[in-house]
Formats: structure tokens, C-alpha cells, sequence
């Protein structure tokens, strides 16, 4: 051998060795799709030797590649000779492969971006092109985390963390809501204030701890007795607000005298203590006058005060 042909012999090898060393799958087709190269990370994965696969058509091997597609997503590569891209939001995976990791346990298939590019060749059109497999599961799992993440904190903010239900801020937002939906369709919704009777005088006679047990056990009572669609928030202390959609104030009083009779039908067990305990609810249905929600929610405030005026323990429609 001369030199210049040991130099190619070289060169060769250590094309060969960096095919195998690097973490991508390398594949190299005809235009019939018969594989040419096919690296070390291919192998690994698919469990499939170079040496059985070379010169075998693709699509043989891999009923998970929708054949119709791959030429179509292929044929400007090897006529235009212009490169092509494939990211797994597009199609999750070319080749079905397990994603072996320890860590990344929360996902059983590898995620792969695909990049299509031609092969030099001196005619117009490519003779071989190279598809090039990118593992990116960490990546989507990760990203996968984040948005999980996200998604809790988005529901964190708008929970009231005693009681689960609303927080303020967002009941506030929810009605708003539903106060522009009745404007736009003449709505019939209504809105609920309920607050606790004496709830001072509960807290201090078996202290703050056994207070917050009282407004737990109402906050459970209100979940079990309204509808899915209802938006039940905890508004302040010991009051607690409903939008209950396309509810009339008739209908929003059967559910209001609902929890209170609930509620004054069962006592709180807070350690050796049976704590009794009553509430007040103010109701008001939407009217197209009110300038705001605020207004709305006012109104409601306003029943509420009546009930309470009027002895407590009973329930009040504002305007009636
Ligand atoms: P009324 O029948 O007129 O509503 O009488 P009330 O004693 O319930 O009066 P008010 O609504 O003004 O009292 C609310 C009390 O609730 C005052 C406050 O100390 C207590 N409170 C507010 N937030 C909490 C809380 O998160 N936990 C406990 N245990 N108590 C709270
Ligand atoms: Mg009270
Ligand atoms: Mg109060």
C-alpha cells in the first residue's frame, strides 16, 4: 500500500469509530429505502446488527414508519436535494425504540427529532440520504415536569388552603365571569354569601383550632351539596361566596336552605368537644341593571345582612 491509500485506510477508520462513538443514530438509504449505514446507536437500540439490516428495505423492519408519509416527507431530499426536519411535537418518534434510562422512568418510548439530509452526488438528484435519529426524552420530559409544575401552581393560586375551595381572588375573577355571561345572554345566575353564626363566640370558647374544624367541615358540606359547574370560593374568615349559572333565585334558595340544614342538623367533633353550629346565607339573582359584579355581589351582602337581622340560621333573596 502507499502512503495516500493508508491515509484513506485511516480516514476510513476513523469515520467508522466516530460513526459508532456519537449518541445519534445514523442511517444512511437508497432511494428504495434499503439501508446502507447503520451506526452503533441504531444497533443498540433496535437490537438489529448493521450486517443483517444492510441492503434491506426500511419499511421491513420498522411497521411503526407510515410508509406514505416518510417518502412524501423524503422525496424533496433526494430531488430538491434540500434537508428536512421532523420534531418529536410533530410525530413523537420515527423508529419505536425503549427508553432505557433510570431516571426517566416516566416515559417508556424515546422521543426522537429527526433531520433528513442528501448525500453529495454529482447528478441532480440525490442517490442516498441520511436520516439522523436525535434522542430528546430528557428534554420532553423535562419540559413534560414543567408544565405539570405549571399547571399545579396555576391550580395553587386558586385554591383557598384551608378549606380547598376558591380562593377570593379567583372567585372574584369566576364571577366576573359569569356576571359578562348573563350581560351578553340576559342570564338567569345567582349569587350566594353565606357566613357562620357567632362564629366568634366558637372560636373563643373552644379556641381558634376548633374554629378552623368548623370552617372545614362547612367547606366539605358546600362541595357535597353543589354542582360540578357551581364555583364555591371561601371569600373571608368564616364567609363563603357561590355563582351558581343559570340558578334563579328561587332555585339558589332550595340550595342554600339545602347547606343550612345540613349543617344545622350536624355538630363538629373537635377533640372532646360536639360543636354546633349555624349560618346565614344572602342570595341574589342577576339583573341586568347592576353596574358591575361588585354590584351584584353586594346585593348579595345586602340579603346576607337581613338574614342575620332577622335572627340568623335562615336564608334571605335581596328585592323580595
Ligand atoms: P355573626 O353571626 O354576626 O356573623 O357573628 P360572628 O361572630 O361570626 O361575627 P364575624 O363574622 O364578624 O366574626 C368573624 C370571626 O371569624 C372573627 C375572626 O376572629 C374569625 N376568623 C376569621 N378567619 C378565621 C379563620 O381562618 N379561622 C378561625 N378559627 N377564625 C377566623
Ligand atoms: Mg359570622
Ligand atoms: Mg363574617
Amino acid at each position: 500500500m502507499d502512503l495516500s491509500s493508508h491515509q484513506e485506510m485511516d480516514d476510513l477508520h476513523w469515520k467508522l469509530d466516530l460513526l459508532d462513538s456519537i449518541e445519534v443514530g445514523i442511517v444512511v438509504i437508497d432511494r428504495q429505502f434499503r439501508v446502507k449505514v447503520w451506526n452503533e446507536f441504531m444497533h443498540n437500540h433496535s437490537g438489529i446488527q448493521p450486517d443483517s439490516i444492510r441492503h434491506q428495505c426500511l419499511f421491513d423492519y420498522f411497521d411503526e414508519i407510515d410508509q406514505d408519509w416518510f417518502r412524501q416527507k423524503t422525496e424533496p431530499v433526494f430531488t430538491l436535494k434540500s434537508p428536512a426536519f421532523v420534531i418529536w411535537e410533530q410525530r413523537p418518534y420515527l423508529f419505536r425504540f425503549t427508553s432505557y434510562r433510570p431516571v426517566t422512568s416516566a416515559s417508556d418510548v424515546m422521543y426522537q427529532n429527526i433531520t433528513l439530509f442528501p448525500l453529495a452526488s454529482r447528478s441532480d438528484e440525490a442517490e442516498h440520504l441520511c436520516v439522523v435519529v436525535y434522542d430528546v426524552t430528557d428534554e420532553v420530559i423535562s419540559k413534560q415536569r414543567l408544565a405539570s409544575a405549571n399547571q399545579q401552581l396555576r391550580q395553587m393560586s386558586r385554591v383557598d388552603g384551608l378549606t380547598g375551595l376558591y380562593n377570593r381572588r379567583y372567585w372574584e375573577e369566576s364571577c366576573e365571569q359569569e356576571f359578562k355571561r348573563c350581560m351578553r345572554n340576559q342570564g338567569t345566575s345567582s349569587v350566594v354569601l353565606l357566613d357562620i353564626d357567632y362564629f366568634k363566640n366558637i372560636n373563643d370558647t373552644y379556641g381558634h383550632p376548633a374554629g378552623d374544624q368548623v370552617i372545614r367541615t362547612l367547606a366539605k358540606a358546600i362541595r357535597q351539596i353543589v354542582r360540578e359547574t357551581d364555583l364555591a370560593g371561601r371569600y373571608g374568615g368564616e364567609e363563603f361566596a357561590l355563582v351558581l349559572p343559570d340558578t334563579s333565585a328561587e332555585a339558589a334558595l332550595q340550595v342554600a336552605e339545602r347547606i343550612r340544614e345540613f349543617v344545622q342538623k350536624q355538630a363538629v367533633v373537635y377533640e372532646e368537644h360536639s360543636i354546633p353550629f349555624t349560618i346565614s346565607l344572602g342570595i341574589c339573582q342577576f339583573n341586568p341593571s347592576f353596574k358591575g359584579y361588585m354590584a351584584w355581589i353586594e346585593q348579595a351582602d345586602k340579603a346576607l345582612y337581613t338574614a342575620k337581622d332577622s335572627g340568623r340560621n335562615n336564608s334571605q333573596i335581596q328585592g323580595r
